[in-house]
């Protein structure tokens, strides 16, 4: 797999960017609709007394925070892209490591544009993406 060139990573860029505001946009108005339920109801800090109601504020809040994190992925993604992040953008960290360690090769470090296409803020590669969810549910 070979490095992405310039027009490449612009590409990601653009990607990355159009993610982003859709994003920051579904935020906010998840965040207003939250916020006008926890109006609605004057007694959501009794939890419990409206229990509907809490639960869609609470489903609405997870959703935020999922959100979020990809919001954080995706911020993350276009400071690498700019050389600002702590490797470079493309490239599987755990893969760098392998490398490193000379247990893989230098060249093969680089994620498939399939996948960086299909999810720009992917930080690693699929096989080290499994790896670290299997590790996550264990
Ligand atoms: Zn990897």
């Amino acid at each position: 797999m070979p490095k992405p060139t310039k027009a490449e990573l612009n590409k990601y860029r653009k990607l990355l960017m159009a993610r982003l505001s859709v994003l920051k946009g579904d935020v906010g108005s998840m965040r207003e609709e939250a916020l006008q339920a926890s109006e609605q109801d004057a007694s959501v800090d009794h939890l419990g007394d409206h229990g509907s109601d809490n639960y869609d504020q609470a489903f609405l809040l997870g959703l935020i925070e999922n959100e979020e994190e990809t919001i954080g992925l995706i911020e993350e993604a276009l400071d690498r892209i700019d050389g600002k992040g702590e490797w470079a953008y493309g490239a599987c960290p755990m893969c760098l490591e392998e490398a490193e360690e000379g247990r893989m090769k230098k060249g093969d470090v680089w994620i498939p544009k399939a996948r960086l296409e299909y999810l720009p803020e992917a930080r690693y590669c699929v096989r080290h993406k499994e790896e670290e969810e299997r590790r996550e549910s264990a």
